[in-house]
């Protein structure tokens, strides 16, 4: 009986501290939780705050140290809502932010992941219907990562909200410039894509995409097919500080030599860069209070650097 009454004594306790989490979460992240303007359809999951477990239908591992989860939308219709040429006026940048709690671990750990289904269809300017898909590097030690990549198909993942990043407004400058580091690929690529599957926007955009390994070259196809359908418009420079024997990759790492460079219109007032990597490689580029970063020197202005 005392066993039975502790059981749900734990179960009320962990209840109340999920659901006082969420409440916290969801107050603190309401500014930011991304709500998209019409024409989304109804049956959009992220179109405010979620709180909604999502089952794993598959987990494909894509390198050493990355895995592909593909999440089953509550039925065939449903949508994320997220994709970012549903509205043509302003694109929303956005991350998902999901619950998790990690075996072994006190705490729980919230954490955003972009999603980077591909439309089944980019012309109909909606996303893939009944699916999304994460692509989740795993760190040394990471509890979220390390919770993620050791799921199963069918254990589920709670998905708190959309979360706003930098918007868009389609040709609002000529060139866009995003620069990624390892797992930061994603919010970039989700944005390389709002702009390119967008037949109203005509921006040139250039991606600066610095690895540790070949290997870890992310999205390499989709990446390669855009060079090949958009050669006027797409340009990527794939740099890799330690490359393998033979890498037909360029050597190196991402700082103002290479940014020199890769933009003839380096510091150009028509052109607006977008950041996203691990925290030295942001630091540098864009800076800290207490130092100018490296985008600034080259002579972009504050306003015209974003990061995720
Ligand atoms: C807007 C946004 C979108 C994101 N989208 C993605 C995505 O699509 N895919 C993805 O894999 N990650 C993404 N991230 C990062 C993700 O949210 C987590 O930070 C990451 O999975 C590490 O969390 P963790 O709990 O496993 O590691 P933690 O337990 O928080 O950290 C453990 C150790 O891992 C290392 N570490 C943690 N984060 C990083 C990092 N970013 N770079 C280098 N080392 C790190 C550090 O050494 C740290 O001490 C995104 C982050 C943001 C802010």
């Amino acid at each position: 009986m005392s066993r039975l009454i502790r059981t749900r004594v734990g179960t009320v306790i962990g209840t109340l501290a999920i659901g006082g989490a969420a409440v916290g979460v969801y107050t603190s992240l309401r500014r930011n939780i991304a709500r998209f303007d019409s024409p989304i359809p109804s049956k959009a999951v992220f179109s405010g705050a979620a709180f909604t477990y999502l089952p794993l239908e598959s987990s494909d591992q894509v390198n050493h140290n990355t895995k592909k989860l593909r999440f089953r939308l509550p039925d065939s219709e449903s949508i994320s809502g997220t994709a970012l040429t549903l509205n043509t006026d302003k694109i929303t940048t956005a991350s998902l932010l999901t619950f998790s709690w990690p075996k072994g671990q006190y705490f729980p750990v919230l954490r955003p992941y972009t999603p980077i289904s591909n439309p089944t269809n980019s012309s109909s300017q909606i996303d893939e219907p009944g699916f999304i898909e994460l692509l989740v590097k795993k760190y040394p030690g990471g509890r979220s990562s390390t919770h993620l990549h050791a799921m199963e198909p069918g254990q589920s993942l709670l998905f708190v909200a959309a979360i706003k990043g930098p918007q868009w407004t389609p040709n609002k400058v000529g060139h866009v410039v995003l620069i990624a580091g390892g797992a930061g690929i994603t919010p970039c690529y989700q944005l390389a894509r709002g702009i390119l599957d967008n037949p109203g926007d005509n921006t040139a955009v250039t991606l600066i995409y610095g690895v540790n390994g070949d290997e870890d070259f992310l999205l390499q196809r989709e990446i390669e097919q855009w060079e090949q359908k958009f050669p006027s418009r797409f340009k990527a420079i794939v740099t890799v500080s330690k490359p393998d024997d033979g890498s037909t990759l360029k050597r190196g790492y991402v700082d103002g030599t290479l940014l020199k460079e890769a933009l003839p219109d380096i510091g150009s007032k028509d052109s607006e860069v977008y950041v996203c990597g691990p925290p030295p490689m942001e630091t540098n580029l864009v800076g800290s209070r207490s130092k100018m970063g490296v985008l600034e020197e080259l002579g972009y202005r504050k306003d015209q650097i974003h990061k995720f």
